[in-house]
């Protein structure tokens, strides 16, 4: 694996002008958040946000079927989590100390 900086790599040329508006238009500006208990299966808010679906560092493509509209909170929880992710994978790799846990010790 190659080794990533932090920030995610640049969105492909158009993004602003071309990608999103036709992503939005495409999922008719309503988040596509997968929401079981909601009647469409999706989480339905207005959505304002395009985002990869699988993001471009765990090897998702700079293709439609990677991108979707999100709402604004949505993107933002993924976002978080999927920075959660790869901090902690930057963490793990490296030799974690065995703690001792002396109450599971006789
Ligand atoms: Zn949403």
């Amino acid at each position: 694996m190659p080794s990533q900086g932090r920030r995610s790599q640049p969105l492909p040329k158009g993004w602003e002008r071309r990608i999103r508006p036709r992503i939005l238009n495409r999922d008719g500006h309503i988040c596509q958040w997968p929401v079981e208990a909601n009647p469409r299966g999706i989480c339905g808010e207005p959505a304002n946000q395009v985002d990869h679906k699988t993001p471009t560092h765990l090897g998702g493509p700079e293709t439609d079927e990677n991108y979707w509209a999100l709402c604004q909170w949505h993107h933002d929880r993924k976002t978080a989590r999927e920075a959660s992710a790869a901090a902690h994978a930057r963490r793990a790799p490296r030799a974690r100390p065995r703690e001792s846990h002396p109450g599971l010790l006789p």
